[in-house]
């Protein structure tokens, strides 16, 4: 691992930030509180928000897919249904005439 000098200074003690491939910029003070955090900004926050977020959107298209499927199975069982009743009646309709003949 090679350190790289960075122009970029910390937010709270404006020492130069120093950039360790890999991890990104850091306050080297050791007398500092910002080592994680040195663009003054709560990445934890947004990461978990946009987690929120990307979660909720999983949900919504779970929920669509889970609604899609009850629909199709819904218009699935609808039509086999239809299909044994057309079915039934022409059996039925058959069955008189044959009768009806003999
Ligand atoms: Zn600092």
């Amino acid at each position: 691992m090679t350190f790289k000098k960075e122009s970029k200074r910390c937010y709270k003690c404006n020492t130069k930030l120093k950039h360790y491939a890999g991890v990104g910029d850091f306050c080297p003070n050791t007398k500092c509180d910002a080592i994680d955090n040195v663009n003054g900004f709560d990445d934890s926050f947004v990461s978990r928000f946009k987690n929120k977020g990307e979660e909720l959107v999983r949900l919504i298209k779970q929920a669509f897919n889970i609604a899609v499927t009850v629909v199709l199975s819904f218009l699935f069982i609808v039509g086999i249904l239809a299909f044994c009743y057309c079915l039934f009646v022409i059996y039925i309709e058959i069955i008189s005439q044959f009768f009806r003949i003999v």
